[in-house]
């Protein structure tokens, strides 16, 4: 089965009679921390509907994250003890802690929850064993709960032993409402689209998008490429692109694809330069293809982005990854934000428009547009891969519908 159809077919949590049960719950609480003070508790906000239902239904709830990148074991900056306060505030109730996500303490107060309460585990990076998957941890793990579900997408395409191995020792495995949100929106782009179906790609580099372009390419109606990646796509057929961002060891791979998606891929007419990326610099609006020398296409320029906006303007379904420019810096934001309001817009008309993660939500909020998309995907890394086609672990390792 392709992996988008397959990955429409796992088991909901909400199907399960979890009352009274022990439910180990993978979420993503890997929040930026500031002097022990959640600073965006966005992730938290939207594991709150998994955990939410799970308490009404009388489970019993364990929750397992990772925060950060502890390389030498348990740090205090890299507690998970921050997030248990806020999680607290938001649930209204309070939220058990286990200072080690395995062993005795864990163990015990996971048997001692009542139905509706919450423990929450403390960070399981503090583990090595975590990211090596191992068999053992993974083990340890699974003895806290009695189901297991995995609602952090964002780590789904990990083979960590919270996300795949502990699966192995659950007869029932299902996936949380955020699993199954972006597995419907990301796995339809792949699947049964609404035609016609444009895909909006960016970013600074071609060679972190090739599989998704070589996978997205016969499903699209268009493909519409911006950012620094254009520049290769348009230095392959001889134009002059000065000293925008270009990656000569891709050019054949750029002319080959080219070659594929003739009748589809479309590149940015012109585009915003200037010598480098400084706020408030100075701008001329050049060809895509005749950039002088020591110049450098930082942004799409208008007549590009009015011409996406009009491919845009007849699409049923847009997947957007990948900032169109420099949008970190104005004014080679303007671009991206062009992109962003006709997505909108689309949306406000009844289009299904799909955010890669990463960078492409960080502009959407940037621009106030990140409630105005029909789904924003949490996860970056899981999200790309996805698109590309493969398997995620955390995926795969769900029980099917
Ligand atoms: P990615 O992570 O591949 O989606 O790339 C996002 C980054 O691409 C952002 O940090 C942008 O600043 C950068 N970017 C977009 N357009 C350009 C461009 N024309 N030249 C250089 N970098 C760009």
């Amino acid at each position: 089965m392709p992996i988008e159809t397959a990955a429409l077919n796992k088991l909901s949590f909400d199907r399960l009679d979890v009352r009274g049960k022990r439910v180990l719950v993978r979420v993503d609480f890997n929040v930026p921390v500031e002097g022990n003070q959640v600073s965006d508790a966005t992730r938290i906000k939207e594991s709150l509907p998994t955990i939410q239902k799970l308490i009404r239904d009388g489970a019993k709830v364990i929750l397992m994250s990772h925060l950060g990148r502890p390389r030498k074991g348990p740090a205090p900056e890299f507690s998970l003890a921050p997030v248990r306060n806020k999680l607290a505030d938001f649930l209204g109730q309070p939220v058990e802690f286990a200072a080690d996500c395995i062993g005795p303490e864990a163990e015990a107060k996971a048997q001692g929850l009542k139905p509706g309460e919450v423990l929450l585990l403390e960070n399981l990076r503090f583990h090595p064993e975590e990211e090596k998957n191992d068999l053992e941890f993974s083990k340890k793990l699974a003895r806290l709960g009695e189901i297991y579900v995995n609602d952090a997408f964002g780590s789904a395409h990990r083979a960590h032993a919270s996300t795949a191995g502990v699966a192995q020792f659950f007869e029932k495995r299902a996936g949380g409402y955020l699993m199954q949100k972006e597995l419907k929106f990301l796995g339809q782009l792949l699947s049964d689209p609404e035609r016609p179906f444009v895909a909006i790609l960016g970013g600074a580099k071609v060679s972190d998008k090739i599989a998704v372009i070589e996978n997205l390419l016969p499903k699209v109606d268009k493909l519409l490429i911006g950012g620094g990646m254009a520049y290769t796509f348009v230095a392959v057929q001889g134009k002059k692109v000065g000293a925008s961002i270009l990656e000569p060891e891709r050019l054949e791979l750029a002319g080959t694809l080219l070659q594929k998606g003739k009748d589809k891929i479309v590149l940015p007419e012109d585009s915003m330069v200037a010598p480098e990326v400084k706020p408030d610099i100075t701008v001329q609006i050049y060809p895509s293809d005749e950039i002088p020398d020591g110049l450098k296409g930082l942004d799409i320029g208008p007549k590009a982005a009015e011409n996406f906006g009009l491919i845009l303007d007849k699409a049923k379904t847009v997947l957007w990854n990948g900032p169109v420019g420099v949008f970190e810096v104005s004014p080679f934001d303007a671009g991206t934000k062009k992109i962003g309001q006709k997505l909108a817009e689309l949306t406000a008309r009844g289009a299904i428009t799909v955010v890669g993660g990463g960078d492409t939500a960080a502009a959407c909020a940037r621009f106030g547009l990140s409630d105005k998309m029909s789904h924003i995907s949490t996860g970056g890394g899981a999200a790309l891969e996805f698109l590309e086609g493969k398997t995620l672990p955390g995926v795969a390792a769900l029980s099917d519908a």
